[in-house]
């Protein structure tokens, strides 16, 4: 990691835009790149041990402006933007406000976070990052809809979450991210996703090996599910009322979900039954079957999904779900 330095830069003063965050009682100043933020040490001492500990040192920065030190932090100038939101309009930020943020935004955060030791910074991005990778199967919508009432993210995202996870001890996000990460087209799983400075967010070559065995686990779930296709005679619920109405209308569901290619199909939480028995003509009874049969397939799945993607999770499914140190 590279730390902020007071290196001389003579022509600071001229070349340096100022911020959004530039406070006429501020004293010090952060330059990343030509982006200069006057900001206030107390603020930042008391949200970073980084800072606390570089303000105690003797500030002996040849670099003045307006009586301030200037100090060069080695960030993009928008995820110094995006710190200094979180820290001086923190309200917009907090978990509890309810306010989606972009993956990027919480990215952003967990890195700084990270990096600068922030505590309150980092607890609650990962907060809001762990609302979209969850370990409760009654929470696997967010999963599914890769969204929450906190984040939103994209499936080539995923690279980047199992990467920070990493970064941050943050196992339990691992199964849902590396899930995701089995989605993604080949090319992206091994060449890595484009940043936005150009450079490539890459899986390490374990967690890609992972993500290939974990494609076959899903595949041979995804099988086991609709195995009941499979069989001679589809049955029907003990309380159906239309038999000769109800089995022809399985049968014709069965070959829909082949059709559909559902039988190979490794991305469990979107391939939804409902949408399969709903055309047909089929009683409640035997809808109400399949679908609390489908269910509890899916429960199972869900509940292997560590196992699958090679990443152990003590209590996973369960409310008291815990990180576990992370090996690699
Ligand atoms: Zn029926």
């Amino acid at each position: 990691m590279q730390s902020p330095s007071h290196e001389s830069r003579p022509d600071a003063n001229r070349s340096m835009e100022k911020s959004a965050y530039w406070f006429a009682d501020g004293n010090v100043i952060l330059q990343a790149g030509d982006r200069g933020f006057r900001i206030h040490t107390s603020l930042l001492s008391r949200h970073s041990v980084f800072f606390r500990e570089l303000f105690e040192l003797p500030q002996t920065s040849p670099e003045m402006i307006d009586g301030c030190v200037v100090v060069q932090v080695h960030d993009p100038p928008g995820d110094i933007e995006i710190l200094l939101s979180a820290l001086y309009d923190g309200c917009t930020f907090n978990v509890g406000a309810k306010n989606r943020l972009p993956f990027s935004t919480v990215a952003c955060l967990i890195r700084l976070g990270h990096k600068y030791q922030m505590e309150s910074i980092l607890t609650g991005a990962i907060s809001r990052l762990k609302t979209c990778f969850p370990a409760l199967y009654a929470d696997a919508c967010m999963l599914r809809n890769r969204r929450s009432s906190y984040m939103s993210f994209k499936d080539e995202d995923a690279v980047a979450v199992v990467n920070l996870a990493r970064l941050t001890q943050t196992g339990i996000v691992l199964p849902g991210a590396l899930f995701v990460c089995a989605l993604l087209p080949n090319e992206l799983l091994l060449h890595g996703v484009p940043r936005g400075d150009g450079t490539m967010e890459r899986l390490a070559p374990e967690d890609i090996v992972r993500c290939l065995n974990g494609r076959e686990c899903l595949v041979r779930a995804a099988r086991t599910r609709f195995e009941w296709l499979l069989l001679e005679d589809m049955y029907t619920s003990d309380d159906c009322s239309q038999e000769e109405e109800c089995q022809p209308a399985m049968e014709r569901m069965a070959k829909d979900i082949a059709r559909q290619g559902l039988l190979s199909n490794i991305d469990f939480l979107n391939v939804m039954l409902a949408g399969q028995h709903e055309t047909n003509n089929m009683c409640v009874s035997c809808r109400q079957m399949l679908d609390d049969d489908d269910n509890n397939v899916c429960v199972y799945i869900w509940s292997n999904l560590p196992e699958y993607m090679g990443v152990p999770v003590k209590d996973w499914g369960k409310p008291d779900a815990q990180d576990v140190p992370i090996e690699s």
